[in-house]
């Protein structure tokens, strides 16, 4: 017998359709849409005044990463839970290549901390950080493998930085056999002379580490890594980026039609340098990498978004501790380990912020936090949309309900919001994944080891 559940009265937007109608899920698909839909089921979920949305999915998540001496506070378990309840049911997480590793070798760590610990799917990029020639070959296999998109860093020398000719050696690698390069793009070889500089002035504290990396520095990685993607006749895909300079670099190349994709992050859409400007060390809690800027590019991003200059909305999820954790850096901020928490408030953030503010449409809202990764990401039209055939991710969601985000609430393995005591309109009340219902009217009720690793097919360019 199969399993059959019937989700009633609501009314579906995907990034392209707004209708009132019902839903028949059979063993984790949709299996029928009508305008009603009365059969035996084993569950009929009542959506009446709600929004039923393609589950959510957020393409950049940083679960137990090893960073600076100490690890991401979330795990795959918590993580994926915290993601849940906001309305994710997809992330795709960083898997991270050490030097002198294999890409295998790097691509199964990473499927151990994963495996049996997830409520909801996940798939994973590739950060490549080791690839002379020799092993640029190892790229076919892992798309073959499902991992279909790998980011280079041109930041953090010595760590994650890879140079100008391997980027443009990975980029054709990738390019002809259906991959993707995301790039971490800022001139990370000038910002550490700025930051020595600034240490050698006695320059320490949290706020230093927006100041030692210039928007300029992130626009000029952008520039740099468009043309490199032009070069090598590929798509390039921007990740984290966080201000007008370098979308003024992804815009003009657009415009110019080469494929360069970017997404933004909430941290840029919702907060502004003066974060930095609290008193004592309130400021590291959001040392991340790019750091958070004055507030009057926050527009400008929206205005990416309203145009397609940005298609994503990610997190890039990378929480650290308050306490002990962030503490590393008490007397050097180029030690407070880089990221903040916020797989868990994405989706409603952005509707807030969004569609509640009046500066996107509900389809847009769908296809920016789900449709456009599942397209860029080889996972549509399994994920990202509603239709029959497609995996029954799907988010009940309340667009008149309010909400206090607040650490003391959240579900994320973490001591702090970035947003504490924002009030957000558009709540996440019921999550199904795959037909099963993990978030059940803002009660957990998923299971750890339901979710599962999705092997992404190519990399494909939405427009
Ligand atoms: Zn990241």
């Amino acid at each position: 017998m199969s399993k059959k559940t019937i989700v009633k009265n609501g009314r579906i937007v995907t990034a392209v359709d707004d209708y009132h109608a019902d839903l028949l899920i059979e063993d984790g698909t949709i299996a029928m849409i009508a305008r009603s839909i009365d059969v035996d089921a084993d569950r009929v979920i009542d959506a009446k005044g709600r929004l039923v949305l393609p589950g959510g999915i957020d393409p950049h998540t940083h679960m137990e990463l090893p960073f600076g001496g100490t690890s991401a506070s979330d795990d795959f378990e918590t993580g994926t839970h915290a993601a849940a309840h906001g309305g994710t049911t997809t992330i795709i997480d960083f898997a991270v290549q050490s030097k002198g590793q294999t890409l295998q070798e790097a691509v199964d760590v990473w499927h151990k901390k994963a495996d049996g610990k997830t409520s909801i799917d996940y798939g994973f990029h590739l950060i490549c950080t080791d690839i002379p020639d020799s092993r640029l070959p190892e790229m076919r296999s892992m798309i073959d493998q499902g991992v279909s998109s790998f980011k280079l860093f041109m930041a953090y020398p010595g760590v994650f930085l890879v140079d100008d000719a391997t980027i443009y050696k990975a980029m054709l690698m990738a390019g002809e056999n259906g991959g993707l390069i995301c790039m971490h793009a800022e001139n990370g070889v000038v910002i550490d002379a700025i930051v020595k500089r600034a240490l050698t002035e006695g320059k320490t504290a949290p706020k230093y580490h927006a100041l030692t990396r210039p928007t300029k520095a992130e626009a000029e990685g952008v520039h740099r890594a468009i043309a490199l993607a032009e070069i090598a006749n590929t798509a390039v895909y921007i990740v984290h980026l966080s201000c007008n300079d370098s979308l003024e670099e992804v815009t003009r190349a657009r415009d110019m039609g080469v494929p360069a994709y970017a997404e933004t992050c909430p941290q840029y859409l919702f907060l502004d340098y003066s974060v930095y400007e609290q008193p004592g060390f309130e400021g590291a809690k959001y040392v991340m990498t790019p750091p958070i800027r004055e507030k009057w590019n926050q527009e400008k991003l929206w205005r990416g978004l309203q145009f397609n200059d940005l298609q994503v909305v990610s997190t890039d999820h990378c929480p650290f501790c308050f306490k002990e954790q962030k503490e590393l850096g008490l007397n050097d901020f180029s030690k407070i380990p880089n990221g903040g928490p916020g797989v868990e408030h994405r989706m409603s953030l952005v509707y807030n912020g969004g569609v509640a503010q009046g500066r996107i449409s509900l389809n847009r809202f769908v296809e920016i936090t789900s449709t456009n990764a599942a397209r860029i990401f080889g996972l549509f039209p399994k994920k990202g949309t509603i239709a029959v055939g497609s995996d029954a991710d799907l988010v009940i969601f309340d667009p008149e309900e309010e909400m206090t985000i607040s650490a003391a609430t959240h579900h994320m393995r973490v001591d702090y919001s970035c947003y504490e005591g924002m009030r957000v309109k558009g709540v996440t009340k019921t999550v199904l994944s795959r037909g099963d219902v993990v978030i059940d009217e803002g009660e957990y009720v998923g299971r750890k080891g339901h979710g599962s690793f999705l092997k992404r097919g190519l990399a494909f360019s939405p427009r």
